[in-house]
């Protein structure tokens, strides 16, 4: 046996190899230059070790890798800007040579003469499907833990090595364009039906069915290695491709509005590479790969949705020195729609919920909506009965505060009223331990004056959770003024453990993601009230990459809603904090003509019965005079969305309210979907340049009025050069490409 760092070599008696890939301190596999080094050093062993008959690659770990690794990439971005700093011409030769590492590293394994079979026992993305690809023979194992898929596109590149040629000269080519430019995930099932795959096994036979497969005489060719090889449907110049091929472009720009040049670099990659050899292919993959790499949205996209997410996520804000909190009992107290979901997710990661409501029958009625779930996933084959009645085991429903005597941790979701929630804190903290951490799930409240109800404020803190609980993969850790370290870092740890990623945000009014989310419905409020049509205020911000329309937005959260918050912000802090026509608009949305919202099947939108859809209000065309479509220009409407929420992030930034940039941008993304092709709100504005975006919220100010005028802080970053990731550095190394 041979070992390696990452990896050990085995050879058995009927010379095959079983390379079993195995990283120390690492919960998963990712591929690292050290990693693709000794894979070289492996390659060059068993193509010269004359008793290796073949090879079978597998993992020693429960899935089978990530793909790449964060610190590989950050890597490869800061060789980037430093030689891009020192000579321009050569950077992008050398990216060019970097990006193709794998490439050819792979391509290598393909034509060594003997025979390679990944075996899959686990989740394979990226990077690692793409060396399966580049084996002769694919087996995974026949388990729902297996995931197979190319996600690149996801943070804003593509399959870079080798991924679009393999794919697309073995699947069909509208199933390898449909499974790279959405970056889902295949079942083994879905992945063989697409011919990606030669067999699903038994999860204990994998390894011995790969071996049977050299054995069998797997022959160390690949299909388009072969002469006479025909790609799958006949090519591109066949009927049905003349169908796809130019239809492909307008699709993919329906979809995502021409935002994300690595989605068409895909379709470029396959439509010219597969009218060429097989290694002028690959050579043309990693140009386009090189081209990507090199744009802002590639750049902003991985550091956002890849590198700043698994940092926030592994605790990147969580104090030093505090010991990590094993959950063994949590409490929920108010059953209705947020508690009861927040019973749900921390029930789904194991942890015992004490449910709390008023009576009996409302803490059943919260228990109750777990068990639809649970029905529900186990209907669509997700979850076994045993663990569907476990969850539900988790959940106790009661109206008994004693309960909670050994709960390490309490989230209150009562009602939004200060004398409910102050009562309940009293409750609570007459039972609890003295370490319990208290966390109140307020969307409105300050946490700094709801802590002046506890005994204890330094254990009081927010968690700020979204709806729908379930599929909302963001928290706000709220931190009041006396919150403490432990108290952060125990609810940091809660969020962990129900797989969300946390940011933390200083009290204030709407905390981050709300007080975004308000610009961006009242700049469509501004619109309407100027008489741009509707469709074309909703189009637009889709358009500009956002997911939701600001009106359906609004229809969503409830329009009466709005006029809470309009209202409870005109009592707190003066007439001048609401607009009036957008008052007047609200008041008479809600209250002279009972259009509430998604809720009341009636709001900027009508919601008919399904099967129909929703669509906009014919009405609300009448509420103001109409400007003509043709003196609207969606490029200032799209900049207008953007660029509101994206002061107002700059404001929060400079408030003190959000401290990182990282968490801005992830916030923004996962929050509420802010164009993820920016890499966020700061990304957004850092991407095309603080200088850039100070002149365009200049421009906008003179017309649309004084929320666009640039602040101070803004002013001076432009002036001083500066971007958010340089002058509020999360790392501390200003200067390095991050
Ligand atoms: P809800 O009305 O659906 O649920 C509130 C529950 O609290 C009810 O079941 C009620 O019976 C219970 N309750 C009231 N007084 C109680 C008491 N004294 N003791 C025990 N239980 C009591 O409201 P919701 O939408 O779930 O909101 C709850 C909290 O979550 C609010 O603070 C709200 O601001 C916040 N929040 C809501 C959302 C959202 O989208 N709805 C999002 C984030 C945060």
């Amino acid at each position: 046996m041979t070992t390696y760092t990452n990896f050990t070599v085995e050879t058995d008696a009927d010379g095959i190899a079983l390379v079993t890939w195995d990283m120390p301190d690492k919960s998963m596999n990712v591929f690292t230059v050290e990693v693709m080094d000794e894979l070289e050093a492996i390659l060059a062993q068993t193509v010269a070790d004359e008793a290796v008959k073949g090879v079978v690659f597998t993992s020693g770990k429960s899935s089978f890798s990530g793909g790449a690794d964060l610190t590989m990439i950050r890597g490869m971005f800061s060789m980037l800007a430093e030689e891009k700093a020192r000579d321009p011409a050569s950077a992008a030769q050398k990216l060019f040579d970097v990006a193709g590492r794998m490439t050819w590293l792979f391509r290598k394994i393909e034509t060594n003469g003997k025979p390679w079979v990944s075996a899959i026992n686990g989740t394979c993305m990226g990077g690692a499907f793409e060396l399966s690809l580049a084996c002769h023979g694919r087996v995974a194992s026949n388990s729902k833990s297996v995931k197979i898929a190319l996600p690149e596109v996801k943070v804003g590149i593509f399959p870079g090595a080798g991924g679009t040629q393999r794919v697309s000269r073995l699947a069909n080519a509208q199933d390898a364009l449909q499974m790279m430019t959405t970056g889902s995930s295949l079942t083994p099932q879905r992945a063989k039906a697409m011919n990606l795959l030669h067999q699903v096994v038994e999860p204990a036979e994998l390894v011995n069915a790969a071996r049977q497969m050299i054995k069998d005489g797997l022959k160390p060719v690949a299909p388009w290695d072969e002469k006479g090889f025909k790609v799958p449907g006949g090519g591109v110049w066949t009927p049905a491709a003349a169908q796809l091929f130019p239809a492909a472009p307008a699709i993919l720009r329906r979809e995502s509005a021409g935002n994300y040049p690595g989605a068409l670099a895909i379709l470029k990659c396959v439509y010219e590479g597969l009218q060429l050899p097989f290694d002028t292919a690959l050579k043309v993959e990693q140009r386009y790969f090189t081209q990507i790499l090199q744009t802002t949205e590639a750049f902003s996209m991985i550091r956002s949705l890849f590198i700043s997410m698994q940092e926030l996520g592994k605790g990147a804000r969580r104090p030093a020195g505090q010991p990590k909190t094993e959950f063994k009992k949590v409490g929920v107290v108010g059953a209705g729609f947020m508690g009861a979901s927040i019973a749900y997710v921390t029930a789904a990661a194991g942890i015992p919920v004490i449910l709390i409501d008023r009576d009996q029958e409302a803490a059943d009625k919260g228990k109750a909506h777990s068990e639809k779930l649970v029905a529900e996933q186990i209907g669509k084959g997700r979850m076994t009965k045993e663990d569907g009645e476990k969850l539900l085991s988790l959940i106790t429903p009661t109206v008994d505060y004693a309960a909670l005597s050994d709960a390490s941790f309490v989230v209150e979701a009562v009602f939004e009223d200060r004398n409910v929630k102050k009562a309940v804190i009293e409750a609570v903290e007459a039972v609890i331990p003295q370490t319990t951490i208290f966390a109140s799930n307020t969307s409105t409240l300050p946490i700094t004056g709801l802590a002046e109800n506890s005994r204890r404020p330094d254990q009081f803190i927010g968690v700020h959770f979204f709806s729908p609980v379930e599929k909302m993969m963001l928290t706000e850790v709220i931190l009041g003024k006396q919150s403490g370290d432990r108290a952060i870092a125990v609810a940091l740890d809660f969020v962990a453990a129900i797989k969300k990623t946390p940011i933390v945000v200083n009290d204030t009014r709407g905390f981050y993601v709300n007080r975004c989310v308000f610009r961006y419905i009242n700049e469509a409020y501004d619109m309407l009230i100027e008489g741009v049509p509707p469709a074309m205020i909703e189009n637009a911000a889709k358009m500009a990459g956002m997911p939701v329309g600001p009106l359906s937005l609004n229809d969503e959260v409830a329009v009466d809603l709005s006029q809470k918050i309009m209202r409870a912000s005109i009592a707190d802090l003066g007439g001048a904090s609401v607009k009036p026509q957008h008052m007047k608009l609200i008041d008479k949305m809600v209250d002279e003509l009972d259009r509430r919202g998604r809720k009341n099947g009636k709001g900027f939108y009508d919601y008919p019965a399904k099967p129909a859809k929703k669509s906009l209000w014919p009405g609300l065309k009448e509420l103001y005079p109409q400007k003509p479509a043709a003196d609207v220009d969606v490029a200032v409407l799209k900049q207008r969305l953007l660029v509101t929420i994206a002061l107002e992030a700059a404001r929060t930034m400079e408030e003190g309210i959000v401290t990182d940039p990282r968490e801005a941008d992830v916030g923004s993304i996962l929050g509420f979907g802010f164009a993820p092709y920016t890499g966020g709100t700061l990304s957004y504005i850092d991407g095309m340049g603080v200088k850039a975006f100070v002149a365009l919220a200049e421009k906008l100010a003179a017309t649309y009025g004084d929320h666009f005028k640039p602040t101070p802080l803004l002013k001076e970053m432009a002036e001083k050069g500066q971007t958010f990731y340089t002058r509020f550095d999360p790392y501390g190394e200003v200067g390095k490409a991050a």
